[in-house]
């Protein structure tokens, strides 16, 4: 056990592996959160809806369809087409995906590129962060950061939803992590510090929700329509949260910029309306990461390029 600690502090290398390793298998979790807890959001609505409605007469068929426990653990993965259910070996992150040439073992149905790529996503970030921060403090809180966006971004591209069960608990991350002091525990690690000071990230958090709130109620009261949701508003004060108000500016630019760029693509490609909603919280995810590893850097390029004579 102390060889594993001494390796993990002498070892950049060792656990930039490490943190690649446990990325792919959060990363394969990650695959049944945003697959299940849309689900799950959507029967506790319906439970909720009978309970208002309870003069009304039942639908055996949907009550017991609620009765069936379906959580993130229960019941078992298993394959949609033929039930069969995966097992562990089957299961390995990438590996399975490749060995079963992307078929399910039993049926052969093909199985979607999606659940080896999120898996891909989740390894590169993870193995990157802990690159980036080093072993310590600030690396576990990026690699918690990088997953939880990694999450919100496909259940928005999904179901254009972004769960409270997500963006409120990193909300409330972000706001614990820069905690004076917690980042530099002394002795235990060797750590780059806070990612900002505790007052930034508290304003950052308002100030992140308070932005798209204003330009939603402007672009309701303008046009009568709702550009964006109210998931937006707690994920850009989560990013807030975390980065400090400061960088608040660079996450909104990056992801209009990214927003805007994919937005009109897919107008033309798909020769899409204008009023097909696009998700913008995989924008704002993907600003929040850029920042979380750049921003520093490129606020200050940003700034000198303004103060150049
Ligand atoms: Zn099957």
């Amino acid at each position: 056990m102390t060889l594993f600690v001494e390796l993990l502090h002498s070892s950049p290398l060792f656990f930039v592996i490490l943190c690649g390793i446990v990325g792919l298998m959060v990363g394969s979790f990650l695959n049944v959160v945003i697959h299940r807890l849309p689900i799950m959001m959507e029967r506790e609505w319906r439970t909720q809806c009978a309970e208002f409605n309870a003069d009304a007469p039942s639908n055996n068929q949907s009550e017991q369809n609620q009765s069936a426990r379906y959580n993130l653990i229960i019941p078992r993965s298993a394959c949609p087409h033929c039930a069969h259910p995966i097992s562990a070996l089957e299961n390995i992150p990438i590996l399975s995906y490749l060995f079963l040439r992307g078929t399910c073992r039993n049926c052969s149905a093909p199985i979607s590129i999606r659940y080896p790529v999120v898996e891909a996503i989740s390894g590169i970030l993870s193995a990157y962060a802990a690159w980036h921060f080093g072993y310590g403090i600030a690396a576990f809180a990026a690699l918690l950061f990088v997953w939880i966006l990694i999450a919100l971004t496909f259940i928005d591209f999904d179901t254009q939803l972004l769960p409270d069960d997500l963006t409120l608990p990193l909300l409330w991350l972000g706001l614990i992590f820069n905690l004076p002091g917690l980042l530099n525990i002394s002795g235990l690690f060797n750590t780059t510090g806070t990612f900002t000071d505790l007052t930034s990230a508290v304003i950052g958090a308002v100030i992140g929700y308070l932005t798209l709130w204003s330009l939603y109620w402007l672009f309701k009261l303008a046009t009568g329509k709702e550009g964006m949701g109210y998931g937006d508003f707690k994920l850009l004060a989560a990013i807030g949260a975390w980065l400090g108000w400061q960088l608040l500016p660079l996450v909104i630019l990056l992801s209009s910029v990214v927003g805007a760029v994919v937005g009109i693509t897919l107008m033309i490609v798909l020769r899409q309306g204008r009023n097909v909603p696009i998700p913008f919280g995989p924008y704002l995810a993907g600003g929040g990461l850029i920042a979380l590893f750049w921003g520093q850097q490129l606020t200050q390029t940003y700034l000198k390029l303004l103060t150049m004579p």
